[in-house]
């Protein structure tokens, strides 16, 4: 996720990219790739949408092609109330229809999903103002209990077998309080603006706003989305745009996303959208969603293109089948996984959070943590990545930029606690960002570039698209390194901050 321009962090990340930032009154540009949505009025459509005909083949959950989702799911140590270590999902594949004149959700969840012990029930999250109107477990129907967020399933379940869960429910949407003080977000899942158009972000968890799901991040699955609204409007997703179709007034739009991803990192939004793209020097195409009556947006995103170059330069190919961003109506930017969600302020869509969000499709999608203990997996690799691209662009050495990061480290650290062991009602602190952005600095002097470069490069590759422990990782990284494990975890657990070199 984006760090929120707290206070001095404005000057601070800013520096260099406001200029970078979005400019909404300006036409789309005539070289632009033509939209694959057709532009569309803000209007409000007025139309009642339905969930298509099911059309596809029955869900195997034995099919081998799902074995790289299998999971070891945990309760989270941070977050112990949301998720269920019982439940390993495999695969979900929602189809949900938006009508934005009644704010009516109609979703049919088909969740593949493997048993982790033997059991009379199979536990997911789902929101309380959804309500359940069936429940079927391998094609039959089964009880459930839908209590507060706590959707349970009541069938006798058997350690690793693999089950069809599918899951027919109904309602408006409500975000979830999130567990944060930060001033760019507070609530978490399903948003809906004045104008009845949706979006998401989820971190650390909300996804149950909007769909049945064991909804903690070592529980990675495969997604395909469909999504129908009122046309002109469109449904966008992570992943790639499999098929779109306009029946009855209605567009139906099919995402496929072909790597597993931990529910924080899925997006859905809908409204009136153009897509226009670029594509990098290293030949990937990026999709930018914006608002089709601010067409202007996308002239700012477009440098996304060179950000991707420098980031694979340092890191590799980058790691997905597909690449956009998605414009919605928030104030933070999210790390969704090959769709990037960001609010349309200058800050969430400068060049400097580009490079952010994007570093993270290595860090945070491609390798996650398994707990929220370690966010600082993910945020200070991120930052830390930021930072150089920041001092780059500015012309000055990343020492400066770690120095500034410094002069705030210690007042976040004693407020938030350590990165690796926060106050859990202050998710995404700045504590998470600066301290292990730092560390990695001083990691990078006492090993060198080579040895700090190629460290970075080969940890997300080494086992891609898993979740990985904090004992995995320092494991590695004393093996790689040849670092005491005791320099990483004063950076991580001290309650002050190790000093610098
Ligand atoms: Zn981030």
């Amino acid at each position: 996720m984006t760090k929120a321009p707290l206070g001095g962090l404005v000057a601070l990340l800013c520096v260099g990219t406001l200029l970078a930032g979005c400019r909404d009154d300006e036409p789309t540009s005539a070289e632009r790739s033509p939209a694959t949505a057709t532009p569309a009025s803000a209007e409000t459509p007025s139309g009642t949408a339905s969930l298509p005909v099911e059309t596809d083949a029955p869900a195997d959950p034995d099919d081998p092609a799902l074995d790289p989702a299998l999971s070891e799911p945990v309760e989270d140590s941070v977050y112990p109330d949301v998720g269920d270590p019982s439940v390993d999902s495999l695969h979900y594949d929602l189809d949900l229809a938006w009508t934005p004149d009644s704010r009516t959700l109609v979703g049919d969840a088909t969740i593949e999903l493997r048993s982790t012990a033997d059991g009379d029930h199979l536990q997911l999250d789902l929101g309380e103002p959804l309500e359940v109107s069936a429940v079927t477990l391998d094609g039959a129907d089964v009880p459930f209990e839908h209590t507060g967020k706590d959707l349970v399933v009541t069938a006798p379940v058997v350690r690793d077998e693999r089950y069809v869960v599918d899951v027919h429910y109904s309602g408006t949407p409500e975000t979830t309080p999130a567990p944060t003080e930060r001033t760019d977000f507070n609530t978490s899942g399903w948003a809906i603006t004045p104008d009845g158009e949706t979006w998401t972000m989820q971190e650390p968890y909300g996804a149950f706003t909007w769909y049945p799901v064991n909804d903690q991040p070592a529980d990675k699955a495969y997604y395909d989305i469909t999504v129908t609204v009122p046309s002109p409007w469109v449904g966008i997703a992570n992943g790639e745009l499999a098929d779109q179709t306009e029946h009855d007034g209605l567009t139906t739009t099919s995402w496929h996303l072909s790597k597993p991803a931990s529910s924080y990192v899925v997006t859905v939004a809908t409204g009136a959208y153009t897509r226009t793209t670029n594509t990098s020097q290293s030949g990937v195409e990026i999709s930018y969603w914006v608002p089709s009556d601010r067409p202007g947006l996308a002239r700012g995103l477009e440098s996304a293109a060179a950000g991707l170059d420098w980031l694979e330069a340092l890191l590799g190919p980058y790691p997905f089948d597909s690449l956009g961003f998605l414009l919605v109506d928030s104030k933070s930017g999210m790390e969704t996984q090959t769709l990037i969600t960001l609010g349309a302020t200058d800050y969430t869509t400068s060049e400097a959070v580009l490079v952010h969000e994007m570093a993270h499709q290595w860090y945070g999608d491609e390798v996650t943590p398994q707990d929220w203990s370690d966010v600082w997996m993910n945020e200070g690799m991120a930052m830390y990545l930021q930072g150089c691209w920041q001092a780059e662009e500015d012309g000055r050495s990343v020492d400066s930029v770690m120095d500034e990061y410094a002069e705030i480290e210690s007042p976040l650290r004693a407020k938030a606690g350590p990165p690796a062991a926060y106050d859990p009602a202050q998710f995404g602190n700045g504590n998470i960002y600066y301290g292990p952005a730092l560390m990695w600095h001083e990691l990078r002097k006492r090993i060198g570039d080579d040895a700090f470069w190629s460290m970075v490069r080969d940890w997300p590759a080494r086992k891609p698209e898993t979740n990985t422990t904090r004992e995995d990782y320092l494991d590695w990284l004393v093996e790689r390194t040849h670092v005491d494990r005791a320099f990483f975890e004063a950076w991580l657990l001290s309650p002050t901050t190790p000093s610098r070199s």
